[in-house]
This record gives C-alpha cells, structure tokens and sequence, in this order.
C-alpha cells in the first residue's frame, strides 16, 4: 500500500488498477482502517448485488454507477489486505490462466 503513496493525481480516464487503489486509500484510508476487513466484504457484497440488480433492470447509467462502487469497494478490500490489483490482473495478462491461449480454448460451460 506504501509504494502506492505519492503518485500524481489520477485524471478522469486512463486510471491504472495501481492509481484506483492509491485514489481510494486518500479518499477512503481511515474509514477503511476503522472500519476493518469483514465489514469492508460486506459492504463489497452488497454492491455486487446492487450492481447484478442494476444489470437486471437498471438504466445503463445505474450500471455505470455501480460498476463504480464494486471497484471502488474491491480496491479498499485489497489496500486493507496490502495486496496490488495491479499484481492480481496480471494473472491474466498472457491470456486464460487455465489454458494460456487468447481467446480461451476450454471446454465451454454452455453452447
Ligand atoms: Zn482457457
């Protein structure tokens, strides 16, 4: 979380995993500390499911919205856990960790 600190503000597009977090620990860093890691995946889960409702019959507009808050609520979890985002997506960046190919070559769940 420390390496996180120092970094120019963030502008409104182009956003890095890194510079969310680093955006939520100044904004959010002491009500998440007060608040604590178990009561931070409530308030993550509850989002999740504001944000399924809002896929289901939301405008595109609440989906944004919501979209927002789960990244928002996921990057305070993982500062709190002093875990990168940024280390976490690259577990994706040479394609289907399973399988290693872009697109995914695995069985298909449906179809
Ligand atoms: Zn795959």
């Amino acid at each position: 979380m420390g390496a996180h600190r120092g970094r120019p503000r963030v502008r409104s597009s182009g956003v890095t995993l890194g510079q969310l977090q680093d955006l939520m620990t100044r904004v959010y860093g002491r009500q998440d500390a007060e608040r604590g890691v178990p009561a931070t995946v409530a308030w993550l889960a509850e989002e999740v499911g504001e944000l399924a409702r809002a896929v289901r019959k939301g405008t595109r507009e609440e989906q944004l919205h919501e979209f927002s808050d789960v990244l928002a609520w996921v990057a305070s979890l993982a500062n709190q856990l002093g875990l990168s985002l940024d280390d976490a997506v690259a577990r994706y960046a040479a394609g289907c960790p399973k399988c290693g190919s872009t697109p995914c070559s695995c069985a298909r769940l449906v179809g």
